[in-house]
């Protein structure tokens, strides 16, 4: 472990947080989370079972009422502070968060745990906005107002790529909006936000409300998450997560609200127009950012065959730019380790498949040696990828640059939009005309035009597209208060009151 490091006293065996209190499993049951950059426990955290997710549910249940009649501007206030207790622990908040996850401190785990306290301040500043239609009406003493309010008590189950900045997209809006929130972080990343979770505690006492509007609880997915979403009490849910766990989520929850970001397999467009040293810099980031294990990395290259050798050459460039180190260390950019051995061995197959298929790796490809675990794998680009391979039909989520070619704009729309994922992907024309010719074709909830797959801004609307298996609902900035309130019309006959 990095010398300067030591995980935070707080984060002892009673990290669940139920009603404004730190607790243990009812059970007593922990299990170990476990650094992928040394291999060693970081810490335990509580294993949870059916009897910890009732004491919760009932907590947000009890807090509800009080919480969504509370003055809109009190909990817009509410937000702000979580911002601000989020700020003031940030480096202890990103150590944590880099050692659990996997990811540079400087250049990833900081900016990601500011733009978690962003998604707050967003939030704090979008429901005070947040303006409804009054409606005409046929008869005149009629006079109808609509209005936007908390769903209810919310769950939010979120994954261990961004473990603050993924629940903060849900925790802002959510709690400005009204609802009373219970989140089940990831098993392999629940340290950084149960830091954040303290911050969002002592928020809600500094304001005067009730503990119970805030709750987490950790444990397996495959139980307590599933049991949390199918209880009866829980109103709505957010989850950000793989298709396959959202669409097991649906058919165990019932009829409730849904908010779901699922999985991506965002294609880089590269036109015979592009200006190449941008594409291949965008690629490089978008392939090898977080270690590519992010829902809109670019997790396929589709080229020009006209550009495809000059293009391969800027790339190869590039990738030799991303180096592996210690997450905590050096001021360089770095990749850090993947986050689990799933994920590796997912990584591994796709490649292993191409191979056999045909195509040829042209750097990296194999995890290093040597290092304190075996997640180290370095920026790999492989070329000679065909449609028929994993690369190219299924997510992969490691750090690989897959260059696929084509001969015309129409075949590049086909290979981009004969997956089941729809997310986000990008183009890169020097022609507006191409640019839209992509923009009205491509299947995908977000087009990026001359930037990586990885472009965002926390305010702007991000999600799957329709018809696609990516998810639907907006995170980011007012459209994700519509996906987390419910819709209230009030007629009033005016000749009928005083
Ligand atoms: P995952 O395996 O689906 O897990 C996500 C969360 O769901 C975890 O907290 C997990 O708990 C929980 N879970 C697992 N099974 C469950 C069940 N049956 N019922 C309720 N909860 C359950 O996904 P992941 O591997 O953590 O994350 C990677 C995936 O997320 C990728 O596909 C990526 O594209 C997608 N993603 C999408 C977006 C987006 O905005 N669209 C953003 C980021 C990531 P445990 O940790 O205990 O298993």
């Amino acid at each position: 472990m990095a010398s300067n490091f030591s995980i935070p006293g707080s984060l002892g065996n009673d990290n669940n947080i139920i009603g404004g209190k730190r607790c243990g499993a009812l059970s007593g049951d922990t299990f170990d989370v476990v650094s992928p950059v040394t291999g060693e426990v970081l810490a335990k955290v509580p294993e949870c079972s059916k009897e910890d997710v009732d004491k919760a549910v009932e907590t947000a249940k009890q807090a509800w009422y009080d919480y969504k009649l509370s003055p809109v501007f009190k909990r817009a206030a509410l937000v702000r502070r979580i911002a601000e207790r989020v700020l003031e622990n940030k480096m202890e908040i990103a150590e944590v968060l880099s050692m659990e996850q996997g990811k540079s401190l400087k250049h990833e785990s900081l900016p990601e745990v500011e733009e978690t306290a962003k998604n707050f301040v967003l939030a704090a500043e979008d429901i005070v906005r947040m303006e409804t239609p009054i409606i005409p009406m046929e008869d005149h003493n009629k006079r109808v107002l609509t209005f936007r309010e908390g769903v209810g008590v919310m769950a939010v189950i979120t994954p261990w790529n961004f473990p603050t900045v993924i629940p903060s997209e849900y925790l802002g809006p959510g709690l400005a909006a009204g609802n009373t929130i219970i989140i089940k972080p990831a098993s392999f990343t629940p340290l950084s936000m149960i830091l954040v979770g303290d911050c969002i505690t002592q928020a809600l006492k500094d304001l005067g409300f009730s503990p119970g509007v805030f709750s987490l609880i950790t444990g397996p997915g495959s139980t307590v998450g599933e049991y949390l979403v199918s209880h009866p009490d829980v109103d709505m849910i957010g989850f950000t997560g793989e298709t396959v766990t959202g669409e097991r989520i649906c058919s165990k929850a019932g009829i409730k609200k849904t908010l779901m970001e699922l999985g991506g397999n965002g294609p880089q467009i590269v036109c015979d127009d592009a200006n190449l040293e941008e594409a291949a810099k965008a690629a490089a980031f978008g392939c090898f950012y977080n270690s590519g294990q992010v829902c809109c990395a670019t997790e396929r290259i589709l080229v020009d065959k006209k550009v495809h050798d000059r293009f391969v050459r800027l790339l190869l460039k590039e990738a030799g730019e991303w180096k592996l180190n210690h997450p905590l260390e050096g001021e360089d950019y770095c990749m850090g380790p993947l986050n689990n051995e799933s994920t590796l061995k997912k990584t591994e197959e796709h490649l292993s498949d191409a191979v056999k298929k045909g195509a040829a790796i042209l750097i990296g490809g194999k995890k290093e040696e040597g290092r304190p675990t075996n997640l180290y794998f370095p920026a790999t680009v492989i070329d000679g990828v065909t449609r028929d391979m994993l690369l190219n039909t299924d997510e992969t989520f490691g750090p690989v640059a897959p260059v696929i070619t084509f001969e015309t704009d129409e075949e590049a729309v086909e290979i981009a939009n004969e997956t089941r994922y729809g997310l986000q992907m990008a183009v890169f024309t020097s022609s507006i005309k191409k640019a839209f010719f992509y923009a009205d074709r491509l299947r995908t909830g977000n087009l990026v035009v001359n930037d990586t797959t990885d472009y965002w801004e926390a305010h702007e609307p991000f999600g799957g597209g329709g018809g696609t298996k990516s998810g639907y609902g907006r995170l980011g900035g007012r459209f994700t208060l519509e996906d987390v309130t419910s819709f209230k019309t009030v007629a009033i006959d005016i000749e009928k009151t005083l």
